[in-house]
Formats: structure tokens, C-alpha cells, sequence
């Protein structure tokens, strides 16, 4: 795909079920610098960081879950999980003084990925509010 920035793939990006980049990654097809794995999460730096430490962590079944805005009751546990593994991550990481955590949802949020994932991002002073 051909995008000039982040918010330029987001607004090409089609919501969907469909399969993304992101199984690939899930099932080894296309490497990833994976910096946490178990039976139910995937963490991996993201190929064009926006700081220092950026990461990647999503649910290894989608189940649905294209992006938060779809979320239902069922998904509740795997939600609270990826929070708490974004702060093993976190530490793992070294960002003992401090990190972002943020889920982009749908075109005017900068989805770009329809697949759930949480953005760990640290290793620098981060400026509030985002853009
Ligand atoms: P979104 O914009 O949907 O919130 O985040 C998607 C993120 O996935 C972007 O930050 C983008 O850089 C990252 N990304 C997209 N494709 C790949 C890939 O093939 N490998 C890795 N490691 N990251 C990717």
C-alpha cells in the first residue's frame, strides 16, 4: 500500500473483517521483531515507530474484534489481559518513568489495522494532547 503518513494509510484503510497483516505476522508468515508471546498475545515492535520503544500487542484470536468500538461482553477478559500485558511489556521495556498506551479506532481515529491492537509507546517525553 502507498501512503504519504500514518493518518494517509488510515484513511485508505477499509473496516473490515477480513484477515490483515497482522495473522501474518500471528502465524510467522511475515517477520516480526516479537518482543512477547503466549498462548492468547502477540507483542512486536511496530515497523515504523513513533518513539524510542514502540510495540505492538494483539489478541492472537480476533474473534471479532476489528477494533475496540467492536468489542462485546465476550471480549472483556482478553481486553483486560492485553492491558496488563502492555505493562509487563512496559517493564520488560525499561519505561519505568513512564509510557503511553493508545488504541486507535476507525477512520478519524488512525485505524489502519483491523485487527484489536494496543500502541506501547515510550522512551521519550510524550506531548499532550495528540494530534
Ligand atoms: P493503527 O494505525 O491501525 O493504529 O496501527 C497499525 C500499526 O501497525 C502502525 O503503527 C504500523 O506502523 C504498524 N504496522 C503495519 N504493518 C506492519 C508490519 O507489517 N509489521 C509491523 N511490525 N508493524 C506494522
Amino acid at each position: 500500500r502507498m501512503a504519504s503518513s500514518e493518518k494517509d494509510a488510515a484513511l485508505a484503510a477499509t473496516p473490515s473483517d477480513a484477515p490483515t497483516i497482522f495473522d501474518k505476522i500471528i502465524n510467522k508468515e511475515i517477520p516480526s521483531k516479537v518482543v512477547y508471546e503466549d498462548e492468547k498475545v502477540l507483542a512486536f515492535r511496530d515497523i515504523s515507530p513513533q518513539a524510542p520503544t514502540h510495540i505492538i500487542i494483539i489478541p492472537k484470536v480476533k474473534d471479532g474484534l476489528t477494533g475496540l468500538s467492536k468489542a462485546e461482553e465476550r471480549h472483556i477478559e482478553i481486553l483486560g489481559y492485553l492491558l496488563y500485558v502492555a505493562k509487563l511489556v512496559a517493564k520488560q521495556e525499561g519505561l519505568d518513568d513512564g509510557f503511553r498506551i493508545v488504541i486507535n479506532d476507525g477512520p478519524k481515529g488512525c485505524q489502519s489495522v483491523y485487527h484489536l491492537h494496543i500502541h506501547l509507546v515510550g522512551g521519550r517525553q510524550m506531548n499532550w494532547p495528540p494530534g
